[in-house]
């Protein structure tokens, strides 16, 4: 579990995750820092809010609040957290999400959302405590539903607002209070797309820290319905053939090993 404000030895190798905003800080050679502080360009730490977020392969893994693209930190610069997911190492991509959702975290809750007072960190877990009307607050998870819906040979794909041109996806929606997985699942494919599905199936899920989801991986068959793709929500959308896919999203997204389990089907 996290603790706040704790800081290694000098000489005790460690990841680094200095995070501000959604840039992260990535070395000359576009990777996490890893080693000491005594080698590593970074400024004095006094002054940052530094947090022990976790393990990387037995190493710690620190979070480094920084400002804005903080000029402090030479050697390298700030990039979006996405660009991770390029170098393809899930599990440090993993710990950058997780360092990004507990910074944000702890920016957002500095006052109490009940009575308003200044809150303080909890040494012993990632939290925020009031101690004027002992309001707590932990770092907020919003489950989301991802599923892969399959129609014979086809699967439904479709071009997000926010993807970039051309990717192709599954259709992904937040659940809402007071729905179980499985509702919310079948009023955000109904929405979407206009149609209802059957057999539904869950398989795995991803954490996606853009800015706190925690992604529930399903796949699905199409029951009844005529396509009727949601405007506000998607550009395009249709029945792709497995053996003629338009541009999908990468490796190691759960969106990815939901179609390619689909297609295993
Ligand atoms: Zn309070």
């Amino acid at each position: 579990m996290a603790t706040l404000y704790s800081k290694p030895a000098d000489d005790e190798p460690a990841w680094w995750f200095v995070v501000s905003s959604d840039h992260l800080f990535l070395d000359a050679a576009g990777e996490v820092p890893f080693g000491c502080l005594q080698e590593l360009s970074f400024p004095g730490l006094d002054e940052y809010r530094v947090v022990e977020i976790g393990e990387l392969r037995e190493r710690s893994c620190y979070l480094v609040m920084a400002d804005y693209l903080d000029e402090q930190f030479t050697g390298g610069e700030f990039a979006p957290l996405r660009q991770l997911l390029a170098v393809e190492d899930m599990e440090k991509f993993a710990m950058a999400g997780r360092a990004r959702q507990f910074s944000d975290f702890l920016n957002t809750h500095r006052f109490c959302g009940r009575c308003g007072a200044r809150m303080q960190a909890i040494e012993w877990e990632l939290a925020m405590h009031c101690n004027q009307c002992q309001h707590r607050c932990y770092p907020r998870v919003s489950p989301c539903i991802i599923v892969a819906i399959r129609k014979g040979d086809n699967i439904l794909l479709a071009q997000g607002k926010r993807h970039k041109a051309g990717l192709h996806s599954i259709l992904a929606g937040f659940v809402e209070a007071g729905e179980s997985l499985e509702q919310a699942l079948e009023r955000e494919v109904y929405e979407e797309a206009g149609i209802r599905v059957k057999n539904i199936q869950y398989h795995l899920s991803q954490p996606w820290s853009f800015p706190h989801s925690l992604m529930m991986g399903f796949t699905a068959e199409w029951a009844e319905g005529e396509l009727h793709i949601d405007p506000h929500e998607l550009i395009t959308g249709d029945w792709f053939a497995f053996d003629n896919l338009p541009m999908l999203p990468p490796e190691g997204t759960i969106a990815r090993t939901l179609i390619d389990l689909s297609q295993k089907r």
